[in-house]
């Protein structure tokens, strides 16, 4: 529109990068939301990140609310992590063999989650894809069921259904469902099953059927990946119905772990699952994931168990320090968690009123810090499921994302997608935020 084009700060050097990047890089981008292919526009490249600002290869500041997909709870730069990191770059960056802070975090984590034991990967992927070749070793079966929409990272048996909004059934089995990637063998993806979040009695009725092959049900405590979806309590308790088919249950954590409250979305909902993954929070910045449970599931990993996982990186010394750093700081400041949900929810507030002044249609979800405003005609915390979430406007999402942009706003590039506050957002940053937000709007309009 004419208004960005006006008020846009200069691009050239993301642009010139980026033509760089798309002659040696599929898409350009090292992962795919980043290529914005779904807000349009040349994704900003990004030069530095202090606190909660993001700084492009143009000079442009921006106040970030995607904190790295997650990670940056305390905000980039924090100088305990960076510390942190520093001290333990004096030693080595790595080792093939076990040290301390592998030790010294995996306490940490198990205190904090109350598990027994927990194992280091070096990404979310790998800590969900181990979590069910762990479940399927335990129990000895082989399905798996996920939710629509609900995203565990890249391995084959969980690209499906995995964020698409399209439920196709390849055999028309209860549950089947299509891969969400080429190269995913449907071989592989009929070992899936899928269900629809905040569904109990599709659950129900997909556990009465096949509950005796199922090994694990995997999902996100609070869904993050379809944009915000918060469970009922009458979909948590059909979850735990699982466990008595003799299935796992599996909480991926990945991005709510440490993000919900000091003791995860398990925690803050009371949760009992048999696994838990991490990622994100507990890497600091840092590439980390990670999975864990009680000792008598956790003991069927190799080397003490028959079920194989392992990695050459795995319990990285500064990715552990940062890891360490980042979650006694999270520790040391009880009011953190309160402080982070203060401003998500001013935010929201402030959002719901601007939409509602401006006559723009939005459907807002927040927990916590993470938050979407759905661009839709629907009640504030309606929006359930994928299904539900894929009514939005992602025009009018990209618009808006575009109007917030040019006035120095990094909102999440995605309608489906959460965006993440940090400490280190104050004030300052909520207000400046509300005007973009103010003016974003009244550009759908104009
Ligand atoms: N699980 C959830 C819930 C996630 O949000 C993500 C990533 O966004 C993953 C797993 C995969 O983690 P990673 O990107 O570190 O492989």
């Amino acid at each position: 529109t004419g208004i960005t084009a006006q008020t846009s700060p200069p691009t050239e050097r993301s642009e010139a990068l980026f033509t760089r990047a798309r002659t040696v890089t599929p898409g350009g981008v090292n992962s795919p939301v980043r290529a914005f292919k779904s807000v349009g526009g040349t994704p900003r490249f990004i030069r530095e990140a202090h606190g909660a600002y993001l700084t492009d290869a143009d000079g442009t500041r921006f106040i970030d609310y995607i904190g790295s997909w997650g990670p940056m709870i305390l905000g980039h730069d924090h100088p305990a992590v960076r510390e942190a990191i520093s001290d333990a770059l004096q030693y080595g960056t790595s080792f093939g063999a076990p040290g301390e802070r592998e030790v010294e975090l995996a306490e940490l984590v198990t205190r904090l989650t109350h598990t027994d034991k927990v194992r280091f990967t070096s990404s979310g992927t790998e800590a969900t894809m181990s979590a069910l070749r762990l479940a399927r070793g335990f129990t000895g079966r082989k399905l798996i069921v996920k939710f629509r929409g609900n995203y565990h990272g890249h391995a084959d048996g969980l690209l499906v259904e995995a964020g698409s909004g399209l439920m196709t059934n390849l055999d028309g089995g209860l549950g089947a469902a299509a891969p969400s990637s080429a190269g995913v063998p449907e071989e592989y993806a009929a070992l899936t099953l899928v269900s629809e979040y905040n569904d109990p009695q599709g659950l129900d009725t997909l556990m009465a059927e096949r509950g005796a092959e199922v090994a694990a049900v995997i999902f996100e405590p609070v869904v993050g990946n379809a944009g915000v979806l918060i469970p009922t309590p009458e979909f948590l308790e059909a979850l735990h119905r699982v466990q008595n088919a003799g299935a796992l249950l599996i909480a991926d954590e990945v991005m709510t772990g440490f993000r919900l409250s000091l003791n995860g979305a398990t925690g803050r909902l009371g949760l009992r699952p048999d696994l838990i993954c991490w990622g994100k929070i507990i890497g600091g910045g840092l590439p980390v994931g990670a999975y864990g449970g009680r000792a008598e599931v956790m003991d069927f990993v190799s080397p003490q168990g028959p079920v194989y996982q392992a990695g050459t990186l795995s319990g990285n010394p500064l990715a552990m320090a940062a890891g360490l750093a980042t979650l006694r700081t999270l520790e040391a400041d009880p009011d953190l968690y309160t402080r982070l949900e203060t401003y998500t929810t001013r935010l929201s507030d402030g959002l719901k009123t601007l939409a509602a002044e401006a006559g723009v249609p939005v459907s807002v979800n927040q927990i916590g810090s993470m938050l979407t405003p759905f661009f839709q005609d629907a009640p504030h915390g309606s929006v359930r499921s994928y299904t539900d979430a894929a009514r939005s406007d992602t025009r009018a999402f990209a618009a808006w994302f575009q109007g917030l942009l040019s006035r120095g706003i990094y909102w999440a590039p995605s309608q489906f997608e959460s965006i993440f506050v940090s400490a280190a957002h104050t004030g300052v940053e909520l207000d400046a935020t509300l005007q973009a937000v103010r003016a974003a709007l009244a550009d759908l309009n104009g």
